[in-house]
């Protein structure tokens, strides 16, 4: 079964209530008990009854079954959004005194997270590039997890997985991939190395911009029994499944940052359409940027364009798909915003993913609280411009940025 047919006929998909296509929003809180016997087995999970919604919710768990398998996974763990997702994900084996080491070029939340982490006493040393070359030196007898974006936002840089696994489980740290950007569509990196993804499922997988929530999807094949992470030593009985476990039945309980059922229902909605909705946005973004390349005094950012330095693991890992999300640099501010305010079809505003072409300033916006440094490995200068397209006509789109220009 290829993509679009496993989303909607895989495993994964049916067996909701009478025989409904598509799971109902189980609403309720609680669950009702034939006996108290029956209460102690569903909170000790020795059944597979449902207790309490913030612990488990049919309308989340199928969508945890879809999201698992259309990432190629064992198991995944939803919750209230991407943020929540990638600490989750951390935090689920990280300690005091442990180190992750990232690349520079990922989300600035997630950049003001790591500070958050600090206060915690675990530190992040970053990485100038993801090569197995720069992140070797980077790794301690400390290190317990690499952390990369697969297609970095909005620096655009591509996460070669398969090398940069290896280098990690050379050290045995674990590699965890924010695969927001890319989609389940463009790569799976739990097939290439990766022992965590997680996403933002706000963005391509929700797609209309309709629901907040976040996805943690585990290998299932990790070799989580070194000892080197004792926060899951309680769970090493359950093997590869252990980050799973723990995740789901101790660490997301007790922080509580759930995805509620009418997300879950509104976000497996989007994850039907994801693959139609990822190749065309990606043929829209491909030509948008050509066409913004030929404007004078612009100088555009895009994967699949030439002298991009990822094109190689473009075609190995993404299919030859350079994703959704194009940058660009003015010259100056106020030529980039000028740009922006010119604009008729794209929306200025925040987020990715959306059906919509959405256009932002990342300096003065999301990488307002980081360093210039910071900023400059993101690939984020004053002038630049985040162009999240679409799946407008890309010929609107082309006039669109071509007037914005001219006009600005
Ligand atoms: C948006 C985003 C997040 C955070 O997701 P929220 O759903 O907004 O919390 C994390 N990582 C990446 C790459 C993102 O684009």
């Amino acid at each position: 079964m290829e993509f679009n047919t496993s989303l909607l006929h895989g495993r994964a998909v049916g067996g909701y209530a009478n025989h409904s296509t598509l799971p109902h929003i189980s609403q309720a809180v609680e669950y009702q008990f034939e006996t108290a016997e029956d209460a102690g087995k569903a909170f000790h999970h020795q059944s597979p009854a449902y207790a309490y919604s913030r612990v488990a919710n049919p309308t989340v768990s199928a969508l945890e079954r879809r999201l698992a398998e259309a990432e190629g996974g064992a198991g995944a763990y939803a919750c209230a959004s991407g943020m929540s997702a990638v600490t989750l994900s951390l935090l689920n084996i990280l300690k005091a005194g442990d180190e992750i080491v990232s690349s520079g070029g990922v989300y600035g939340g997630t950049l003001d997270l790591y500070a958050d982490l600090e206060l915690l006493g675990i530190h992040t040393v970053f990485a100038d590039s993801m090569t197995p070359e720069a992140l070797e030196p980077l790794i301690t007898d400390r290190t317990r997890v690499v952390f990369g974006e697969l297609i970095g936002n909005p620096s655009l840089r591509i996460l070669d997985v398969p090398a940069v696994s290896e280098a990690a489980h050379r050290h045995g740290a674990a590699l965890i991939v924010d695969a927001t950007t890319a989609s389940p569509y463009l790569a799976k990196p739990l097939t290439m190395g990766a022992d965590v993804v997680v996403h933002s499922t706000t963005k391509y997988i929700s797609g209309s911009g309709q629901a907040v929530g976040g996805v943690i999807v585990e290998s299932g094949h990790a070799d989580w029994g070194s000892g080197r992470f004792p926060a899951l030593a309680k769970f090493r009985k359950y093997g590869p499944m252990a980050y799973m476990i723990r995740l789901r039945t101790d660490l997301g309980e007790n922080f509580g940052g759930c995805m509620s059922a009418s997300h879950a229902y509104l976000t497996t909605l989007g994850l039907e359409t994801l693959g139609v909705r990822m190749e065309r946005i990606c043929r829209n973004a491909e030509a948008l940027a050509q066409a913004l390349n030929q404007l004078p005094g612009i100088e555009v950012n895009y994967p699949t364009l030439p002298g991009a330095p990822d094109r190689e693991l473009v075609r190995g890992e993404l299919h030859g798909l350079g994703g959704g999300i194009v940058t660009f640099r003015a010259g100056s501010r106020e030529r980039a915003f000028a740009i922006i305010n010119h604009l008729q079809y794209a929306i200025r505003a925040t987020s990715l993913g959306d059906v919509r072409t959405l256009v932002i300033h990342p300096a003065t916006t999301f990488f307002a609280n980081t360093s210039k440094e910071q900023n400059a490995a993101a690939g984020v200068y004053d002038d630049s411009v985040r162009v999240s397209v679409g799946i407008e006509d890309v010929n609107d789109l082309i006039e669109d940025f071509t007037q914005a220009v001219e006009n600005a």
